[in-house]
């Protein structure tokens, strides 16, 4: 059982109220996390602010806490690995991964330095931008991808010269609670600060006087609300919200690799992926035989405790996820939409759900209009490319999507087209380390990733310095 400590100022906090962190594979509780009470939320947002101007004043150790922190993870990654397993379900290797981005993502930003652009530069005038940290900024991040999503908040903020104060999801903080306890003496203290609890800590975050900005990455419901509170003290926000992703085959597509990639990436980590494939648009001609092949893979895929040894696919995280999977896909039921693979509740304890394949959709069910957020796929015929693009881009949703095809540059031109922040070609979530990732429309409001994402938390300064005697400067103006 693990009770793990918040860090408020480089320093173990603990609180009377506890709650509770259950083991999604079997219900079990497996550890505690403090309730982080007002007084002690105040402190860190207050720590975080004073420990700014020193955090800000020296680049080269900024980039050496970073690594430090990097290789302090990497060496622990084992350990990381099962406490995300066991608080978030997906399997070991997927936890793995998760971490190697992580560490990935600290390194990445360890190496990158704030630009100073040079606007002129004569013998009269020199004018510079700077980019200026925010300052503290509030992280609050989603069940997903627990140290996944904290560290591409924290590598490029700590890189900036921001101060961090850390909020995980209630039902995945133990990663992020234990990762504040292995680094905490690496910082100046007040520099990260790791706090839990429910939805209203973050709220009391969002709207702390001293938080000059609001990175976050959760639902789109979450985000307007935080976008609203944001605007009474016009902190600056980052939004990474809900995707709702079309994968459109084209006609020239190989069945059989297209499902393989397309399977891939819709039920990665139970589906749950904010750029997960969410639905998919296939041309009459290849639509049968799509379905089956997903089909086929769905019932191939072996379900299980992500700690158990060959495990495809993990329960969902939570009670919650796994109740709207399956209310989504009963009432897409019906109206001859059928279940190919799948549609099932497993027996046993914890929050297993069949990977399920759903064909003979119109496209305007529930399950097609709103972010499923699961194991379930709807797959929709259409007649002409055109009608899939009207039909991909009928979405409030604009975060990633993907075209499949034959031939790389018909979907790299058709590409642009496409609604959303990221469009893939013949792939789906892939990307390097220098590229930004973001969503359009109700997706999100700026982009993590690559230089943008470290310029998020900056805003621009310009210096303006005249250079002339300042005689001649009064001589000038009539004095
Ligand atoms: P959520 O919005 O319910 O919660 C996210 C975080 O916000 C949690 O820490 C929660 O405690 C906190 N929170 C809740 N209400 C709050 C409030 N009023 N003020 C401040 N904080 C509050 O989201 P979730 O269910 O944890 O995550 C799933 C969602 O996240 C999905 O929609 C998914 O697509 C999205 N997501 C987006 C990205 C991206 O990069 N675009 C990545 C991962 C997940």
């Amino acid at each position: 059982m693990l009770d793990l400590t918040m860090t408020i100022a480089g320093k173990p906090e603990v609180c009377k109220e506890t709650f509770p962190v259950l083991n999604p594979a079997n219900g079990q509780v497996i550890g505690h996390a403090p309730e982080c009470t007002s007084d002690l939320l105040d402190a860190a947002v207050t720590n975080a602010h004073e420990a700014r101007e020193p955090w800000l004043a020296d680049p080269s150790a900024r980039s050496s806490v970073l690594l430090d922190i990097a290789a302090r993870l990497e060496s622990n990654l084992e350990e990381f690995a099962a406490l995300i397993t066991d608080e978030q379900g997906k399997p070991l290797h997927e936890a793995k991964d998760e971490l190697g981005g992580a560490v990935g993502d600290l390194r990445y930003y360890a190496g990158l330095s704030l630009p100073l652009d040079t606007v002129s530069d004569t013998d009269d005038l020199i004018v510079q931008v700077l980019r200026q940290p925010m300052g503290s900024v509030a992280a609050i991040t989603p069940w997903n991808f627990p140290l996944g999503t904290a560290m591409s908040k924290l590598a490029p903020a700590l890189a900036a010269g921001c101060t961090v104060v850390l909020k995980p999801s209630p039902y995945t903080p133990l990663s992020s609670l234990r990762f504040g306890e292995l680094v905490r003496d690496a910082l100046p203290p007040g520099v990260l600060n790791v706090v839990s609890g429910n939805d209203s800590l973050g709220s009391l975050m969002t709207s702390h006087p001293l938080v000059r900005m609001i990175s976050f990455t959760g639902s789109v419901a979450t985000g307007k609300k935080i976008a609203a509170t944001a605007a009474a003290d016009l902190k600056r926000v980052l939004l990474e919200l809900g995707g709702n992703d079309p994968a459109i085959v084209l006609d020239d597509a190989d069945v059989d690799a297209v499902a393989d990639g397309v399977f891939a990436n819709a039920f990665a980590n139970c589906g749950q992926i904010c750029v997960a494939i969410k639905r998919v648009y296939a041309p009459r001609a290849l639509y049968g035989q799509l379905v089956d092949a997903l089909a086929d893979r769905a019932r191939a895929a072996r379900l299980g405790d992500g700690r158990a040894p060959g495990t495809d696919i993990g329960p969902l995280c939570n009670l919650a996820q796994r109740d709207r999977i399956e209310e989504l896909v009963t009432d897409a039921l019906g109206s001859g939409v059928r279940v190919v693979a799948g549609g099932s509740l497993t027996d046993g304890s914890g929050y297993f759900y069949e990977p399920t394949v759903l064909a003979g959709l119109k496209g305007d069910e529930r399950i097609v209009v709103e972010e499923q957020f699961g194991p379930a796929l709807p797959v929709i015929q259409y007649s002409d490319v055109e009608q899939a693009i009207a039909q991909a881009n009928d979405s409030h949703y604009g975060l990633g999507a993907s075209v499949w095809t034959a031939d790389p540059e018909r979907g790299r031109t058709l590409a642009p087209r496409v609604e959303s922040g990221t469009v893939w070609v013949n792939t789906h979530q892939s990307g390097i380390p220098g590229q930004p990732f973001g969503g359009l429309k109700w997706s999100g409001i700026g982009v993590e990733g690559g230089s943008w994402g470290m310029l998020a938390y900056t805003e621009l300064q310009a210096i303006h310095t005249n250079r002339m005697d300042q005689r001649t400067v009064s001589a000038q103006i009539g004095r």
